[in-house]
């Protein structure tokens, strides 16, 4: 049996009472559920990198996997698994595993998973970075399709004998693009494909990717898991949904035991010992104490996010409202019936006598930041700056205009936020 003592079970024998419970009262009381220690109500904080043992017969048992127990940080810390915990019981998933950014998550899934040889199907309408990234892995000769993920169709025609991957955001960043994700879903069961849904932008309290069969479940945890732009971090979860017993690139020393840990054990391995991106335990202590008012916030924000956006859709500064609550959204209804809300996230294309800068400098309660997920708002030109690196004919397929200014809705009074928008917008 290979380590497995960052594997907690979903459902152990406290967690059955607690999985009856919703979802906040799960993430409240997680950290008890793992009777810490004194009976803090929160996880501490262990700085050590290093466990000592007085076996050392049991420290090469905790090496071998044979005893659960921890051995170096960059693989294990217990309040990192604390947190690794919450993010599994928030995602109804089988196991998490923390790095200390997202895109550390999203970039070891990837190289642990996939060899030179591969093909993923990407979403065309993606993270820029995560499109950056997707570019660089075709250096190492594992190739990308981007297609249309809004329909499920060009997703299947971009299939090919060596895809092993298909890899979407739930609301896509600016242009607010929702994947065909329940059609999608369906294709890679048939396919036998792993399904790699990032949920960043919608979270967990706003969407179970697990329900549309995702195979693995990636969150920026900087976002509106931690929610107020004090620590970075991502997680990659196992839904328990994917039979990795069927899949070829698991190394045979991770071939042992239960099949259904393999993928995550491989990650792990791989993708954290071996890559070294691992979370901090100051980090996972600011994330779980975030993650506590994840639905609070949320709501919130989706609340004034849609104030605001069907504020801007009749404005005549603007040309053109981005944000899947409005009924003129493309995948409005898809939306309202995968989602418990509409997401905090809204783009906006500006008329050409408005300047995106001057209209951003106009503004006092938004702040000019690259940022989401806070409980702040922010926004940002996007042609200019994250999606700058580009160029101007991907931006184009994507969508982005260069007036295009894109809002990370906070919690603030909606009045105040009103107030800056039709000052700011003033034609
Ligand atoms: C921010 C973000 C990421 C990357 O997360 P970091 O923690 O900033 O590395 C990945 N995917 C999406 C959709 C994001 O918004």
């Amino acid at each position: 049996m290979y380590n497995t003592a960052f594997i907690t079970p979903a459902r152990n024998s406290q967690g059955l009472t607690m999985a009856k419970k919703g979802f906040f009262t799960r993430n409240l009381h997680s950290d008890r559920n793992s009777k810490p220690e004194h009976g803090v109500l929160h996880k501490a904080i262990h700085p050590s990198v290093a466990y000592g043992y007085e076996d050392a017969r049991e420290l090469a048992e905790v090496f071998q996997g044979k005893r659960p127990g921890y051995n170096y940080g960059r693989q294990l810390n217990p309040t990192v698994t604390a947190l690794q915990d919450r993010i599994t019981g928030m995602e109804d998933g089988k196991a998490t595993v923390a790095f200390a950014t997202g895109m550390a998550a999203i970039a070891a899934s990837c190289l642990s998973l996939l060899r030179a040889g591969d093909h993923i199907v990407s979403s065309a309408f993606l993270f820029g970075n995560t499109n950056s990234f997707f570019g660089t892995l075709a250096n190492f000769g594992i190739e990308v399709s981007f297609v249309d993920a809004t329909d499920a169709s060009h997703v299947a025609a971009a299939i090919q004998d060596n895809t092993r991957m298909v890899f979407v955001e739930t609301i896509a960043n600016p242009v607010t693009q929702v994947a065909d994700l329940t059609a999608i879903g369906e294709l890679c069961e048939q396919r036998q494909l792993i399904y790699c849904v990032d949920n960043t932008m919608t979270s967990p309290h706003l969407f179970s990717p697990r329900s549309v069969g995702a195979s693995l479940i990636i969150n920026s945890l900087t976002k509106y898991i931690g929610g107020h732009g004090n620590a970075l971090g991502g997680a990659v979860t196992d839904t328990g949904l994917y039979d990795w017993s069927t899949f070829d690139n698991i190394y045979d020393t991770y071939r042992q035991g239960d099949a259904s840990n393999w993928g995550i054990t491989q990650i792990k391995k791989k993708g954290l010992r071996d890559m070294g991106a691992s979370l901090g335990p100051e980090a996972a202590h600011h994330l779980a104490v975030g993650s506590e008012t994840l639905p609070l916030r949320l709501d919130r924000a989706c609340d004034n996010a849609q104030t605001l956006a069907e504020f801007c859709a009749q404005h005549p500064g603007v040309k053109q409202c981005y944000y899947p609550g409005l009924p003129s959204h493309p995948q409005h209804q898809r939306a309202k019936s995968l989602f418990k809300g509409f997401g905090a996230i809204f783009s906006i294309d500006l008329i050409e006598q408005l300047d995106c800068f001057d209209v951003l400098n106009r503004m006092d309660t938004v702040i000019a930041s690259s940022n989401l997920g806070d409980t702040r708002t922010l926004a940002i030109p996007v042609a200019h700056t994250i999606y700058y690196e580009m160029g101007p004919e991907r931006r184009a397929s994507m969508g982005i205009a260069d007036s295009m200014i894109r809002f990370s809705v906070g919690i603030e009074d909606i009045d105040d936020l009103l107030t800056d928008f039709s000052e700011a917008l003033a034609v």
